[in-house]
């Protein structure tokens, strides 16, 4: 285990994941809605991060980091963020 800044409030734990424990439910939450609306949805629609963050719900900054993830760099391709 090492300390780590959560990457959704900035405070500082001791974890292997990438938030924190008070954030962690709201990040699976989110992470779960994300890869399900990628799943069903024709994403070729989607031409912006913003785009997606008004069809998910999910804050352009989550979007991005979740997109910023290896899971997702053929998402992040195809949907051209710059
Ligand atoms: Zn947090």
């Amino acid at each position: 285990m090492e300390f780590k800044r959560c990457e959704r409030c900035g405070c500082f734990f001791a974890s292997n994941d990438n938030v924190c424990y008070n954030c962690g439910a709201k990040e699976r939450f989110e992470m779960s809605k994300f890869k399900t609306y990628i799943e069903e949805n024709n994403i070729s629609n989607i031409n912006s991060l913003n785009n997606l963050s008004v069809e998910t719900g999910i804050s352009t900054k989550t979007l991005n980091r979740f997109l910023s993830y290896n899971d997702f760099s053929e998402i992040a391709e195809q949907i051209n963020l710059k």
